[in-house]
Order: structure tokens, then C-alpha cells, then sequence
């Protein structure tokens, strides 16, 4: 038996694997004490990596649907046939014709990271999608606006904050995300140790709400009136203080003018906080010695979740809290994907062109996701006819799956790179398998770049890939180049040396090369010499560098065109229906590790949480089953009473819904749950940036 070292590619908190081998035979999976980051900590979920990598119902080969059958086919083959045929739809119906959905995994695989930007280049087209509009967006989108960046995302320094806000974000059973934290728990029983103050907000007592000192119950859609009103505290009490961003800020009049139309007393009622609660809080924001706002996906997959994501930032800035120790700081990652933006000239944008059918804003270059089926589904010059997706299951993940499913029968052709035939993969016509957890090497690219403190790890394979198994770089790459043979994607010989230029020199290289080139100077060999991991230091104060002469904007126009659609439900009459929330839990990762018997059994997970005075209101028992409905469909689950979702919303958890025909998922079929996108709305979304509004959905609930 040996020990060997890798790193957990699950979420976001990147954890310190030690993993027992025995031969080519991997044994068990503890966290590694010397990681300095990690330090040992990991969650139920890291155990499960072998029972993905090594589950019977992984695609090993690439597979050929025969009507209802599947079929073994090459690579040669497969690539051959994928190329040709997106080329031919390219040909007929132009670039658009040809949609791309990239999901959430993607940004686990450093491989798949550094290839979908070539990929996406080669294919030309602007119907591309990813999982990013149905989660981060709006945090992206003010980073775009107020930095000038969309990856230059501010996290919050938990280590060393005294008073730490939370809205819409359950760390505890997330384990951190815009927020690279492993161990959260343990930071944040530190925070409280020295003396600190964990506040959170959220319409559900969540697991992070439990052990915070204060929660506050808020109605779901309600964020960015809160924080209007806590940025009114500060202005009127005179403790707006920029310090060293003064200089170099536009916008302060502005919004403390925006904040003065919205009083505590003014938005108290709609997010169901009181005044005094508001105006307690923003005072004990304003006077900790260091204070740091968060928002996550509660805050910003909701109908208006750019304001959120806007005025989060707006609170710490205003605060002094924005670039300074313990409060909203910036990360300097050993390979540097802002810098390498910035070189590069792309820096984000957002609205150059709208969907064809609903007219919601590109961002990035890729459309919402929510109009997705739509631009299928829609007849017209455009129209989406072939669908490649990579690591992405939409059908259960984004807003009305049931709609996408029924608009994913009427493509000409469908090619899916995906570990299994999920709810979603089921309906290609090719299935392209890719290498997992120990097969490969390890950096997190993406979430390095998250972390609350700079450190670096890259880890080697530790067993060889499945020899049918390709890796996500290769096999984006010769997709591309298969289209181009057959004169399909972006036109112009550059396109095409550029990507064979990549494939020549491989993605780790390319790793290498980007952390030779980093603020720290590292290699891949300096890397390897210290498998541990290296810590580079606390996060320190360096946005004025960051801005690169730029200024930063406090007050955005497309955010303040977006006001009087807030002020808007100021004057709404409050209703007594029910609103649905998503939920997520510690040993479920979105919709893909179903097949884990040991992730699923026990009691069920898909259940829906109710307040006992609406079931009472209802009619409905304690127990049993229910039929939830909203504009969309509607679904039967169980439900259990609580008090910990409060009066007026329900909850049920994502990622479920496993009981559909013609996946190969057994395990997950056996706990199948609904999929709470059977529920959500397509056309629910934040009009202001095109993210998905998953929270605060109207239902109703009737006993089953
Ligand atoms: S917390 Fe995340 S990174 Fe750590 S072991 Fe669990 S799933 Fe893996």
C-alpha cells in the first residue's frame, strides 16, 4: 500500500487528497494533513471521485446511437462523422446553426479550461452557452462594470475579517464558492474565536445560518433593496469612507443619491426585515474593524441579481472595506488569468448582441442559457440545428428542462463529451467519453484564482486513462479541427494554425507556461518538487495595480437603468402565495454524482421543505406527498415541515429528477427524486444581465 497526493476536482474548495494505493488499485481517500491550504479537511463527496471514475455505467468509448441502441464506434470514426455533419448544418445554415453548451465540470478541468477558448474561437459561432447564466453571471457582469474586468472577482478574506455578511450563500454545505476555502467550517468557527460576527441572510435557516450569530429571514428576490437600504445607513450616519480607492473612484455622489430613496422603513416591509433590524445591522457593518458582504447563489440567480451582485460590492467599497486585509480582497494566482486577459485584450463585454428570439444580452460572448430551447425550438433565419454540449447536463440544470428536452428531439444533430448518458446525453447522436478524477493531472486554473489566500498545487495522474478515454483538451481541439476539415466553423487559415499550434503544444505546456510567466514565477517542476502545495501568502491589498490605470465605477449606468424595475415591486401588493427556492446539500454535486450509491442512500434528498403554517393553511399533513406546480409543470415529492424555510417559500434541493427513460444511470434512477427545473421558468430571469431567476418562483402546493 502507498500513499500518493492529489486534489479534489469536485468544488470549489480544491482539498489536499491523500490516496491510498495499492497498485494500480486505489484504496481509500482522506484529506492530506500537509496541504497548507486544506489542512486535511474534506467532505463525504471526495470519497465518492472512484466511484465515478470507476462506475459501470461510465461511457468508455465513444458511442453511436442506432435508434434506440447504442454503438462502439473509433475515434477516428466518431470525430470523422462529429465534424462533418456540424460542418454540413454550419454550411446550410451558417455559424449560429451550430449551439455549444459548456457545464459547470469545465471549470474543475484545467485541460477543458484552457481548450474551450480555441474551441469556441474555431467554431465561430454565436450561439454559445454555459453554465454561467444559470449561476455567477451577475457577479461577473459587476466585476465587468466596476472593474473593467470580468474575472477580476473580489473574495471575501475570512481568514481575517471581524465581521463577516452572508447573503444567499450556504458555505457549510457548499463548501465555498466564488470563495476557494477549504475547511470552511473551521474559518469560520476562527472568525467567531477572535471575537468575530457571522451574519446571514437568507429565506432558509440554512446549515451556515445555524451557526452564525445572527440570521435574518429574508422574502426570496428582496437582496438589493436590503442593501439599498443598508448603503442609506452608512450614507446617512456619515460613515461612507473609501479610503485609498477615493482617489481613483467615480460614482460616490451618485449612489449615495440612489441609496436616499431607499430608508430601512421604505423596504422593511417587502424583504420582511424590520427597520431597526436594518438599521442595526448597517451600523455594525460600518463600525467592525474589518467587515466584509458575500452574495451567492441565493443573491444572484434571482430576478435581480445584478443589482445584488452591484451593491455587495457598492457596500464594501463604500465601507472601506473593498481591497483591505479582513475585508473584499483580491487574489494574486501563480497563473494568472486576469493578466493573461488583459494581454490579450479580452477583458469581457457584455450586450454587443442580443438572443434572436427574446432579445436577452450576450455576456462574454455566450447567451443566456434560460433561451436556450427557445432558440431551438423558435422557426426563423438562426434557428439553433445542432447542439454540442461538454460536462453539461441543461436538462436538469437550467430554468424548464422539460421544455429544452422537448426542443433537444427536434435537432438534426446532437454530440455530447460526457462521462455518462445522462438526462440530457441521452437525447445525442454521438457521445464522446472524457477522463475523470484520478486519470488526471491537477491545477485549479479557475479556482486558485477564488482562494482566500494565494497557494498552488498541481498533482500528477495517478492511474493511467481507460484506453478507450481521451483527455477534455485533445478532444475539443481535434472536434474543431474535424469541423474545419469539412468546412465548417470560422473561416480564414489563421483559425486553423492556431489551433493546430495548441494541440502541438499540449495543455501543459501551456499550464507551464502561464505559471512561468505569473506573478510568482513558478513551473510546473517547481510545482512537482513540492506536491503538498505551496503557499504564496495572504491576500494583500493591490487593486489600484489591478485597475491598471483605469478608475473604478461605483455606480454603474446599466445597473442604475435597472432601479425603477426594483422600485417597481416597492409598490406591489404582497400576496399570500408561495415562492419555490432551489437548496443544496453536502453529499450532492449538482445533478452528476447521483451514481453514487454512497452519496444517495439514506433517506431521500429530494424533498420539499415547507413552513407548518402553510401546509396548515393547505390542508396537508405533516408528511406524505405533495404536487408542486408553477407556470412550467409540476412535480410530486415528498414534503417535510419546518420552520426553518419561513412562512410563504418552499424548498426543494437541484440537481434531481433521475426517473426519465433512456438514461444509463441506474443508481440514480433508483433515487430519482423531480428535478426542480421541471419547475423553474425560462422566462424568469434577471432582464437586466439574462441570468436565470431560479429563486422565487411562484407555486402552489396541493396534497398529491
Ligand atoms: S469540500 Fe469540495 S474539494 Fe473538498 S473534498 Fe469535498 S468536494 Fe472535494
Amino acid at each position: 500500500m502507498t500513499q500518493r497526493l492529489h486534489t479534489c476536482m469536485l468544488c470549489e474548495a480544491v482539498c489536499g487528497l491523500t490516496v491510498e494505493m495499492d497498485g494500480a488499485s486505489i484504496g481509500r481517500v482522506r484529506g492530506d494533513p500537509d496541504d497548507p491550504f486544506s489542512q486535511g479537511h474534506i467532505c463525504p463527496k471526495a470519497a465518492a471521485i472512484v466511484d465515478v471514475q470507476g462506475d459501470p455505467a461510465r461511457i468508455l468509448e465513444p458511442q453511436r446511437r442506432q435508434g434506440d441502441r447504442w454503438q462502439s464506434v473509433s475515434w477516428d470514426e466518431a470525430l470523422e462523422e462529429a465534424g462533418q455533419r456540424l460542418a454540413e448544418v454550419q454550411r446550410k445554415h451558417g455559424r449560429n446553426a451550430v449551439g455549444v453548451y459548456i457545464g459547470n465540470p469545465t471549470v474543475h478541468s484545467y485541460s477543458a479550461l484552457l481548450a474551450t477558448p480555441f474551441f469556441n474561437r474555431a467554431m465561430g459561432t454565436r450561439s454559445r452557452f454555459s453554465a454561467t447564466s444559470v449561476d455567477q453571471l451577475p457577479h461577473m457582469l459587476a466585476a465587468l462594470e466596476m472593474f473593467g474586468h470580468q474575472v477580476l472577482l473580489p473574495v471575501p478574506d475570512v481568514d481575517r475579517t471581524h465581521f463577516f455578511l452572508m447573503l444567499g450563500a450556504n458555505p457549510v454545505a457548499s463548501n465555498g464558492s466564488l470563495m476557494t476555502a477549504g475547511g470552511i467550517s473551521r474559518r469560520l468557527e476562527e472568525l467567531r474565536k477572535r471575537g468575530g460576527k457571522l451574519v446571514v441572510v437568507d429565506p432558509r435557516r440554512t446549515e451556515t445560518a445555524e451557526i452564525a450569530d445572527q440570521h435574518l429571514a429574508i422574502r426570496p428576490g428582496t437582496d438589493a433593496l436590503l442593501l439599498l437600504a443598508l448603503l442609506y445607513v452608512i450614507f446617512e450616519e456619515q460613515r461612507a469612507n473609501l479610503r485609498h480607492l477615493a482617489a481613483l473612484t467615480d460614482g460616490l455622489d451618485l449612489l449615495r443619491e440612489i441609496a436616499g430613496r431607499f430608508p430601512p422603513e421604505r423596504v422593511a416591509e417587502r424583504t420582511a426585515i424590520s427597520s431597526l433590524a436594518i438599521w442595526e445591522l448597517g451600523r455594525a457593518f460600518a463600525s467592525a474593524p474589518s467587515a466584509v458582504a458575500y452574495g451567492r447563489v441565493g443573491a444572484c440567480t434571482q430576478q435581480f441579481g445584478g443589482l445584488a451582485a452591484w451593491l455587495v460590492v457598492a457596500l464594501n467599497a463604500v465601507t472601506g472595506n473593498l481591497d483591505r486585509e479582513g475585508g473584499f480582497m483580491f487574489t494574486t494566482p501563480a497563473a494568472d488569468l486576469v493578466a493573461l486577459a488583459t494581454r490579450t485584450g479580452d477583458r469581457g463585454h457584455f450586450g454587443r448582441w442580443r438572443s434572436r428570439v427574446r432579445g436577452l444580452p450576450e455576456f462574454g460572448g455566450e447567451l443566456p442559457a434560460a433561451t436556450l430551447a427557445e432558440e431551438i425550438d423558435t422557426e426563423g433565419d438562426g434557428r439553433i440545428r445542432a447542439l454540442v454540449t461538454f460536462a453539461g447536463n441543461p436538462v436538469l440544470s437550467t430554468p424548464n428542462g422539460a421544455r429544452l428536452e422537448r426542443a433537444l428531439s427536434r435537432l438534426d444533430y446532437r454530440v455530447s463529451i460526457d462521462l455518462y448518458r445522462n438526462e440530457t446525453t441521452r437525447h445525442a447522436d454521438l457521445i464522446l467519453p472524457t477522463s475523470f478524477g484520478f486519470e488526471r493531472d491537477h491545477y485549479d486554473l479557475a479556482f486558485y484564482a477564488l482562494s482566500v489566500r494565494n497557494v498552488a498545487r498541481y498533482v500528477k495522474p495517478l492511474v493511467p486513462r481507460p484506453p478507450g478515454v481521451r483527455g477534455d483538451f485533445e478532444t475539443l481541439l481535434d472536434l474543431a479541427l474535424s469541423v474545419r476539415r469539412h468546412g465548417g466553423g470560422r473561416k480564414g487559415a489563421a483559425a486553423g494554425v492556431t489551433l493546430r499550434a495548441a494541440r502541438m503544444l499540449g495543455e501543459r505546456r501551456l499550464l507551464d507556461l502561464m505559471l512561468r510567466f505569473g506573478p510568482h514565477r513558478l513551473s510546473l517542476r517547481k510545482l512537482e518538487q513540492n506536491p503538498h502545495g505551496i503557499d504564496l501568502g495572504p491576500l494583500r491589498p493591490h487593486l489600484v495595480a489591478r485597475l491598471g490605470g483605469r478608475r473604478m465605477q461605483l455606480a454603474p449606468a446599466v445597473f442604475l437603468r435597472d432601479l425603477d424595475r426594483l422600485t417597481a415591486t416597492l409598490s406591489k401588493p404582497a400576496t399570500n402565495g408561495l415562492v419555490l427556492i432551489g437548496r443544496r446539500a453536502l453529499r450532492s454535486n449538482n445533478s452528476w454524482m447521483h451514481n453514487s450509491l454512497r452519496l444517495v442512500k439514506g433517506p431521500p434528498g429530494c424533498v420539499l421543505l415547507m413552513h407548518p403554517e402553510d401546509a396548515a393553511a393547505r390542508g396537508l399533513g405533516p408528511d406524505g406527498r405533495v404536487r408542486v406546480t408553477s407556470r412550467v409543470g409540476s412535480v410530486e415529492v415528498p414534503v417535510a415541515l419546518s420552520d426553518e424555510v419561513m412562512k410563504g417559500v418552499v424548498s426543494l434541493p437541484h440537481g434531481w429528477g433521475h426517473a426519465r427513460d433512456g438514461a444509463a444511470l441506474s443508481v440514480a434512477a433508483a433515487h430519482a427524486g423531480a428535478s426542480l427545473n421541471d419547475l423553474t421558468d425560462d422566462h424568469s430571469v434577471d432582464s437586466l444581465s439574462g441570468n436565470a431567476a431560479f429563486n422565487g418562483i411562484p407555486v402552489t402546493v396541493t396534497r398529491a
